[in-house]
């Protein structure tokens, strides 16, 4: 190619439309006085149209200080990139601001001094000053304390939660190695255990307990991250830390109420089926307790003898000796009735003066054994009454066994009863079985 073949003027005007940057050129008074096809897309003019307008016209209002800059330019024009730095933003047609570089190159032509301005959109810085912001705000504003420490604990950073939960300024916290907050309560294994884990690029997660600045001690929950560099070398931790001291607190309480709670549903649960004078189980229990057994023993087929015990002419202790003898009277036989069971017995005030002991794994002679023991050991016992008189009575008692087959529990007990009745018939102080049943000995 000789230099003859080409129009140089139309090549530099053909390279400067071609180049991928927008760039304008302003002349002394801040006027754009050439703008190539670039500026077009980059700020939405249509790049003729920027001819004659002031340069403000692509500065964001917010940068009231560009007129004078321009000044300060112009005294002392060299090639250089704008605003070194800063992050820079134009103003586009429609009104929104982009992020752009700006390099700047004094022109002189015919003793008239010029600046092309070469712009350039700016992605990535914009990206991550923004994605920082918006973090840095999250991290300020977070409910969570955050302290940021170097690798080696020293703390660089801490929000205001973390401020309120210890007690310290940010001031007073940066700087400062995390051992500010040691409350002792934690022994050195402890730490090497945190600190093991950390170092090796792994999250700790935990409880400590920590102490405030004014002295007193809270429980934190804390997760603390390593953060690495390119490299994988520790360069921070990160520490999110919730104060639970007050949780914690209520947790405990809670617990403790619970467990007040079940205990005093169980002594209720127990108060429903005893009898509070003798401690004995009452009727409500035997009955639950029955309908168990004796779905048990049919499965079984195991024998089973219930007995029921009265106090013969009751009326009369009460009548001559007052209640409160008559309740000793009671005690008295529940004693009597309980020292002579085996444990697998169960001993029941239902009424009055009247007890049910039920014997699982008894036959009627054996049964009969051990309520004639009730009847003789009974009898040989006396309490005080009125006037120092001793007091002693004697009981009647009917026994039934179990016939299987379904018999509900209600009809044995019936038939406990009439015994019992047919033994008071026969003149009080004596055993008697069911008909059927092996007779016991009168
Ligand atoms: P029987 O030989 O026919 O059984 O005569 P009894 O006098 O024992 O007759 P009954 O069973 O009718 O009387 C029971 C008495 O028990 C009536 C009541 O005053 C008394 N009693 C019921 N509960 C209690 C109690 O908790 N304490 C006392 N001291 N007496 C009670
Ligand atoms: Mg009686
Ligand atoms: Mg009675």
């Amino acid at each position: 190619m000789s230099g003859g073949e080409v129009d140089e003027g139309a090549l530099f005007r053909a390279l400067f439309e071609s180049v991928a940057d927008a760039i304008l050129v302003v002349d002394g008074s801040g006027q754009i006085v050439l703008a190539n096809a670039a500026c077009g897309s980059l700020l939405g003019y249509p790049p003729t149209s920027l001819r004659g307008r002031s340069v403000e016209t692509l500065v964001p209002p917010r940068f009231g200080e560009h007129a004078r800059q321009c000044e300060r330019y112009s005294a002392r024009p060299s090639p250089r990139p704008m605003g070194r730095g800063l992050q820079l933003f134009a103003r586009r047609a429609e009104g929104r601001d982009i992020p752009v570089d700006i390099s700047l190159s004094p022109v002189t032509l015919a003793g008239r001094q010029f600046v092309a301005c070469a712009i350039r959109e700016e992605h990535s810085r914009l990206q991550s000053l923004d994605t920082l912001r918006v973090q840095a705000t999250a991290l300020r504003s977070a409910a969570n304390g955050v302290v940021i420490t170097d690798r080696t604990g020293t703390i660089t950073w801490v929000n205001p939660a973390a401020c309120s939960i210890t007690g310290y300024s940010a001031e007073e916290l940066v700087g400062r190695h995390t051992r500010i907050l040691k409350s002792g309560r934690h022994d050195q294994a402890f730490y090497a255990r945190l600190w093991e884990t950390v170092m090796r690029g792994d999250p700790w997660s935990g409880t400590i307990v920590n102490r405030r600045k004014d002295g007193s001690e809270y429980q934190e929950e804390q997760t603390i991250a390593p953060v690495l560099d390119e490299n994988g070398a520790i360069t921070h931790f990160i520490a999110i830390k919730q104060d639970v001291t007050e949780q914690r607190r209520i947790q405990a309480e809670l617990a403790a109420r619970v467990t007040e709670i079940e205990s005093l549903n169980g002594q209720l649960r127990e108060q429903a089926v005893r009898d509070p004078l003798t401690g004995l189980h009452n009727r409500r229990y035997l009955e639950e307790t029955m309908k168990r057994d004796f779905s048990r023993a049919d499965r079984s087929g195991e024998s089973l003898v219930v007995a029921v015990i009265d106090v013969d002419h009751f009326k009369r202790v009460n009548d001559t000796h007052g209640h409160a003898v008559g309740d000793r009277v009671l005690l008295q036989l529940a004693e009597v009735l309980l020292a002579h069971v085996r444990s697998s017995d169960l001993v029941c005030r239902v009424g009055g003066e009247e007890f049910v002991a039920v014997m699982p794994h008894a036959k009627m002679r054996g049964a009969s054994k051990r309520a004639e023991k009730w009847r003789t050991a009974f009898a040989a016992r006396a309490v005080e009454g009125r006037e120092g008189a001793a007091v002693s009575c004697t009981i009647s008692i009917g026994l039934a066994r179990y016939r299987g087959a379904g018999e509900p529990f209600s009809a044995c007990l019936r038939r406990a009863d009439e015994a019992l009745y047919a033994a008071k018939g026969a003149g009080r102080d004596r055993v008697a079985s069911a008909e059927d049943d092996l007779p016991a000995r009168a």
